[in-house]
């Protein structure tokens, strides 16, 4: 018996493009059930994330035409990510394996095939990745590819060129719903769940209606949002750049005293250049020191599953004569 597929689409203003996805994700579910790929089960899940269009109503109604598409409508626009969380959530209780994929079908869903694949070959995470970006603006281009170093820096491992299309089984989702935090940051996440995981590459396509729901300020937001939710690395910067200064400020005494010495200063020169420098170092280290206990304060506030168990061996026969 074949397993069941879930393909989560979140969907805010998208009433351009849905017609024309749903078409495209019923034909392939119905190609991969054809090849008993999935179970006749298998669903494509919309998530309405608070539209202030028609998207809804379209939704419904192709809920209606056939029972192959399901929708969730969310109570007000939670964004992208939560959005997504609340699609995969829905689809743990009724999945095997569930896709994220954007309602623009920019991701290729050709790519399914493989997933579904690596699925079956054990893998309980694959991560769709793009191979290349040719069909994107080169400012596009420009600004996703700093984006993704921005964050290794910063200390939130993302996949790299992997953004939310992705295939994960129902153990993986099971793992993910064990991160209780608000701030979700799933391509962070993501990789944190552990298990078996493969990569499938893909050209990324161009948004064949409607307009981009990610300008360049909530990618910004969204950087910022997946740095301090998943890292406290900015904390360490600024204890390192106190420890530097203090070090500075040592080489500055040497500095003065050298020239207070051979005395061409004027009075008082040495002194208030050395405070200003001790000074500022100290206060730097002192609140890198105060952030590293708030950073500590702010990931156990986070509860996160402190692990996953892949398989336990053991015996539970107990007809062993002892
Ligand atoms: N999206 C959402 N809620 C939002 C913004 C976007 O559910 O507040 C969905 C959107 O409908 C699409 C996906 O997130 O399915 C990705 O958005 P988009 O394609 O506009 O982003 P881009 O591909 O330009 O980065
Ligand atoms: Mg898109």
């Amino acid at each position: 018996m074949a397993d069941i597929l879930y393909i989560v689409v979140p969907c805010y203003n998208e009433e351009a493009v849905l017609p024309e996805t749903a078409r495209r994700l019923r034909a392939k579910l119905e190609s991969l059930t054809a090849s008993e790929k999935i179970s006749k089960k298998s669903r494509v899940l919309f998530v309405n994330d608070g539209s202030r269009d028609s998207t809804w109503s379209i939704i419904e109604k192709l809920h209606g035409e056939c029972p192959l598409f399901s929708g969730v409508n969310l109570s007000r626009n939670r964004g992208h990510q939560n959005a997504l969380l609340a699609g995969l959530m829905t689809a743990k209780e009724r999945c095997d394996m569930a896709i994220s994929m954007d309602a623009d079908l920019q991701d290729d869903i050709d790519a399914v095939d493989a997933m579904v694949e690596q699925y079956y070959d054990g893998c309980d995470i694959v991560y769709g990745v793009r191979s290349s970006r040719q069909k994107d603006t080169f400012f596009k281009r420009f600004t996703a590819e700093a984006f993704y170093r921005l964050m290794n820096f910063m200390g939130a491992e993302t996949v790299f060129n992997h953004a939310d299309y992705r295939l994960m089984s129902k153990r993986a989702l099971e793992g993910l719903s064990q991160f209780k935090e608000v701030n979700l940051f799933l391509r962070g996440i993501v990789p944190m769940i552990g298990y078996t995981t493969g990569a499938v590459a893909y050209e990324r396509g161009e948004r064949f209606a409607g307009e981009s729901k990610y300008p360049l300020k909530k990618m910004l937001s969204f950087a910022m949002e997946g740095i301090t939710s998943l890292s406290t690395k900015p904390i360490r910067y600024i204890t390192m750049l106190g420890f530097l200064i203090f070090l500075v400020s040592i080489l500055m005494l040497i500095y003065s005293v050298v020239r207070w010495a051979t005395g061409d200063t004027i009075i008082g020169w040495a002194s208030v250049i050395c405070s200003v420098w001790a000074i500022g170092g100290l206060i730097l280290l002192s609140l890198g020191v105060i952030g590293e206990y708030i950073g500590k304060i702010y990931l156990e506030t986070k509860g996160r599953p402190r692990f996953l168990i892949r398989e336990v061996l053991e015996d539970t026969d107990d007809g062993q004569a002892d």
